[in-house]
């Protein structure tokens, strides 16, 4: 999942931002409102961890205007202070759920999880492709049934591809949703990455679903492509 993390301390945003790479996310950190609200509305996240007081326009202001745009995008508000008329106005805005801090990771984790997990309800539940199948919720991968262990990383390439299925997806997007802004198009990680998922899905089966075009990127398809 892509998640954007708004946050101007820059020590609390750093943690957040490991903690949640550590979970398989691809995040992109932004340190004042302005920015913050900017990156919302151009790129697609599935999640906005938004902090209230910022630099340059408040969470509030971020999120009510986010909203008025169109981004759906669950937004999880971070606030410093445990004040009812704060949270009051944070979910007014559009909000979806809102953390005190100091919090514990935990905390966060779960919350993420559970704003996530609404989103995916609404999307579908299951994402099939042929005889390969992903539970978002378990997490569990099967081909013509039996269980595929991935990386997180492996998991999330294989999660964003699935939800891209039939479409050529360009090294520089794969990098963006899957790793983060800052991911460098140049480098083949993507490519280290693909290989990996190739020999674990598609591997001693007679329909390869992974496909590389060249010069454009990667499809995952039933279908072969013609080239
Ligand atoms: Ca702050």
């Amino acid at each position: 999942m892509k998640i954007l993390v708004v946050e101007d301390e820059e020590r609390v945003a750093q943690f957040i931002q490991k903690g949640l790479k550590e979970e398989g996310h691809a995040v992109d950190v932004s340190y004042d409102g302005e920015d913050g609200g900017f990156l919302a509305e151009v790129n697609d996240y599935d999640l906005i961890l938004l902090d209230v007081m910022l630099p340059k326009k408040n969470g509030i202001s971020v999120c009510r205007e986010i909203r008025a745009r169109g981004v759906v995008t669950p937004v999880l508000m971070l606030t410093a202070r445990d004040s009812v008329e704060d949270r009051v106005r944070g979910l007014d805005a559009g909000a979806d759920d809102y953390l005190v801090k100091p919090f514990a990771f935990e905390e966060l984790l779960a919350r993420v999880r559970a704003l996530l997990r609404r989103r995916s309800d609404s999307k579908t539940p299951t994402l099939q492709l042929a005889d390969l199948e992903l539970d978002p919720i378990t997490r569990l991968v099967t081909r013509a049934g039996k269980p595929i262990r991935l990386t997180t990383k492996e998991y999330s390439l294989l999660e964003y591809l699935l939800r891209n299925a039939d479409k050529v997806l360009s090294r520089t997007l794969i990098g963006e949703h899957v790793w983060d802004m800052n991911f460098d198009p140049e480098s083949n990680v993507i490519d280290v990455y693909i290989s990996h998922l190739r020999n674990k899905i598609d591997k001693g089966y007679d329909v390869a679903l992974l496909h590389t075009m060249r010069g454009q990127g990667y499809l995952l398809s039933a279908d072969s492509p013609l080239i």
